[in-house]
């Protein structure tokens, strides 16, 4: 039997591509989802120059272009963006952290951690050995990212205090937000020293409590548990300095390259939020009512009743091999004739692995063998 750890770690990356059945996937990670429109930019560019044009908002709050005809000029214009810190760490710069914070709502402003776990954890060579899964999460009390299954996680539960989530719970660990850097890194240090065959926490025996044992680190709370189901801000939000961020929904997740270069255009930081959408952030008054009429009859959703928003879909066919149908197609078909109930959320999905499937109470849609159509099941 072949020790799955020895098994070479298949999540794709902007340098390692995967290659998929229509040509070279490139995932490009983006630490809490931030993208300057500089970066924008080169994602346009480089979708409609070297790939299929278009770009893939992932779960992960990473992005994804296909069919990429020069992976290596690909990753030259990566790098230069600033997109490409580090070629040995590029597959573990997952972390996730709560999209809006800072600038609305939450309890603590965790923009400056995500800065500084990206740039710390590029700096330890031995980190570049945890595996692609691997998920940092920094929620910053609001309770949108918590949920999303993470392997190493703060939750802020006040300005200055965060609980230190581990395998997608709360450990009853208290530390000061200015330590979650230190601890989630050296909680990562430890997985590596546990991890045997195993590829995420969760999987590890106890993998909380060992992990917690080893830092030294003692529950001294209740448990956070009670995390709201998140949904994609989207439309008008007001940012508590006076500016605006717009949060647009895309169906399918997917930009395609002309969206990108308007958006690119406007200036402003963008945010891949992991429910597959964006948030155009620190737009004056007049600039957000320009953007939203420019940007809606594009395709950019900013309706949060609009049906897209409780819809996502595997990739399907032609981008899988293992897919029996066009499923975003079949989707789009079902939600344009307007049968579909307005409420729950569906997934459709080409095969039985059912990738991309949203957390929580979703009703299935999944290709049958025989492809003469779809079996529904749920919630
Ligand atoms: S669910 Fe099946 S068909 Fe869809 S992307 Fe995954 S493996 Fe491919």
């Amino acid at each position: 039997m072949v020790d799955s750890r020895s098994r070479p770690d298949s999540c794709p990356g902007a340098v390692g591509v995967h290659q998929a059945a229509d040509g070279a996937l490139a995932r490009v990670r983006l630490p809490g989802g931030t993208l300057t429109p500089a970066q924008v930019r080169t994602l346009a560019e480089s979708a409609r120059d070297l790939g299929s044009g278009e770009i893939e908002l992932t779960s992960r709050g990473n992005v994804q272009l296909r069919a990429i005809d020069d992976p290596q000029e690909f990753a030259h214009r990566l790098s230069r963006a600033g997109l490409l810190p580090s070629q040995t760490h590029e597959r573990v710069r997952n972390i996730l952290a709560s999209p809006l914070t800072g600038r609305i709502g939450g309890l603590t402003d965790l923009r400056g951690v995500v800065d500084e776990l990206d740039r710390r954890l590029c700096a330890d060579s031995a980190l570049a050995e945890l595996p692609g899964r691997t998920l940092f999460t920094l929620d910053d009390g609001r309770g949108d990212i918590s949920p999303l299954g993470g392997d190493y996680g703060v939750h802020a539960v006040s300005e200055t205090e965060v609980a230190v989530v581990l395998a997608g719970r709360d450990s009853g660990a208290r530390i000061a937000v200015t330590d979650s850097v230190t601890v989630l890194l050296d909680a990562a240090r430890v997985f590596l020293e546990l991890r045997d065959e195993h590829w995420r926490l969760s999987e590890i025996p106890e993998g909380m409590e060992r992990t917690l044992a080893a830092l030294t680190l003692v529950p001294t709370a209740d448990p956070v548990t009670a995390f709201a189901e998140a949904r994609p801000p989207i439309g008008w939000l007001d940012q508590a300095d006076g500016d605006v961020t717009l949060g647009g929904g895309l169906p399918f997740g997917i930009l395609d390259a002309r969206m990108a270069e308007f958006l690119a255009a406007i200036e402003k930081p963008v945010i891949v939020t992991p429910w597959k959408s964006l948030l155009l952030c620190d737009l004056d008054e007049w600039s957000a009512e320009q953007v939203v009429r420019v940007l809606a009859p594009m395709g950019l959703i900013f309706d949060e009743n609009s049906p897209w928003l409780n819809v996502s879909a595997c990739t399907g066919q032609p981008g899988c091999e293992k897919a029996l149908a066009d499923v975003r197609a079949d989707a789009r078909e079902a939600v344009e004739s307007g049968e579909l109930p307005e409420v729950g959320r569906r997934h459709w999905s080409g095969c039985e692995r059912r990738c991309g499937r949203p957390r929580g109470g979703v009703t299935d849609f999944v290709a049958t063998a025989t492809g003469t159509g779809y079996r529904v099941e749920g919630p």
